[in-house]
């Protein structure tokens, strides 16, 4: 073995480069060539990332709301921005969650497909990435660009509503004085509304901790179903005062009585699969901080949601969070929740 020291291989080399191919083994050109794909796949991710950012032009300063002027581009190629106010400079990626990013789109792209892909989400649990810092931080950026995306959402023509229960995680649990633990919808459960209407929407609200009032459920709900529609729903007399504000023609069912009654023939069977499914998703995820909750019926609302395609979701929810004003606040969020802090 010769003493001279090999100079250092570039991320983009390999030991082959100058070797005629027909002089490798199988096994050399196979080494060789994977590498070449995952450079020029990682290296054409990165250009791509560039053009993605520039292509959403910015309106205002990101720091002040002032107006600005293109100042140049940064070393990578992003557009850079003066604020003429403020005077600081930013690029389409100021403010965005993918600020500090250290990996390229294409694994964000990724992340959000299998976030949205309702099949996959119980594997996620078991991965080992799941456990992995990067997920959590991930889902907490996700949480923040989906924040509001079920506001302007208003089921209409049939609708069915009811709703399901999450419990406390074990150590939240609420104890009586005695030091039992509460029977029936205590506190310890958080209620969320379920609705589903004829056009194929679902909206899923949080209700919050315990046994719904009349005035709760009409906060949840008030504004998310269209006057006039027919609602279909079980005999909740929670649910009296959206039917009399809306002016529903309502239509109920004892929920009991249609125990014994085939699924198919059940007049609740639309909005009882949709609860079923809310149910298997957030016990895919079954150890949860419930002040997430919100984050993850907007992830499950995406999931169920349109566009129907995964990579659609994907796109949208991307394009989302370019667009979206408010992550600055993510910032703040992870300040005060530094025990949930994590990298990518
Ligand atoms: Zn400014």
């Amino acid at each position: 073995m010769g003493g001279e020291k090999r100079r250092k291989l570039a991320a983009s080399e390999t030991p082959w480069d100058d070797v005629d191919a027909a002089e490798l083994t199988p096994a050399q050109l196979l080494v060789r060539d994977s590498h070449r794909s995952i450079y020029s796949f990682r290296h054409e991710a990165h250009e791509g990332d560039v053009a993605f950012f520039n292509g959403y032009e910015r309106e205002s300063c990101p720091f002040c709301g002032g107006e600005l002027v293109r100042f140049g581009h940064d070393r990578s190629g992003l557009q850079r921005y003066r604020c003429t106010s403020c005077r600081k400079t930013s690029t389409p990626v100021t403010g965005t969650i993918f600020e500090d990013r250290k990996l390229p789109l294409s694994a964000w792209a990724d992340f959000l497909a299998q976030t949205f892909s309702y099949a996959s989400m119980s594997l996620m649990t078991w991965e080992d990435r799941r456990s992995d810092t990067t997920i959590p931080y991930w889902m907490a950026k996700l949480f923040s660009v989906l924040e509001g995306v079920q506001d302007d959402v208003v089921l209409s023509g049939t609708v069915w509503l009811d709703e399901t229960y999450v419990s406390e995680v074990a150590g939240e649990l609420w104890h009586r004085p005695d030091g039992k633990l509460p029977r029936g919808l205590s506190r310890n459960k958080i209620r969320i509304a379920v609705g589903v209407d004829s056009g194929g929407r679902s909206i899923f609200v949080n209700e919050g901790k315990g046994i719904t009032t009349t005035a709760r459920t009409w906060a949840a709900l008030g504004a998310k179903i269209e006057p006039g529609s027919h609602v279909i729903h079980d005999m909740e007399t929670a649910h009296n005062k959206l039917v009399k504000e809306l002016k529903l023609v309502s239509e109920t069912h004892n929920g009991k009585a249609l125990m014994g009654v085939p699924d198919k023939q059940n007049p609740l069977r639309p909005v009882n699969r949709m609860c079923f499914l809310l149910k298997e998703f957030l016990r895919s995820h079954s150890g949860f901080d419930r002040e997430d909750l919100d984050g993850w019926l907007d992830v499950f609302f995406v999931t169920m949601n349109e566009p129907e395609d995964k990579l659609e979701k994907a796109a949208m929810v991307l394009d989302r969070a370019m667009r979206c004003p408010k992550t600055l606040r993510f910032r703040e969020f992870y300040n005060v929740r530094p025990s949930s802090r994590g990298s990518d």
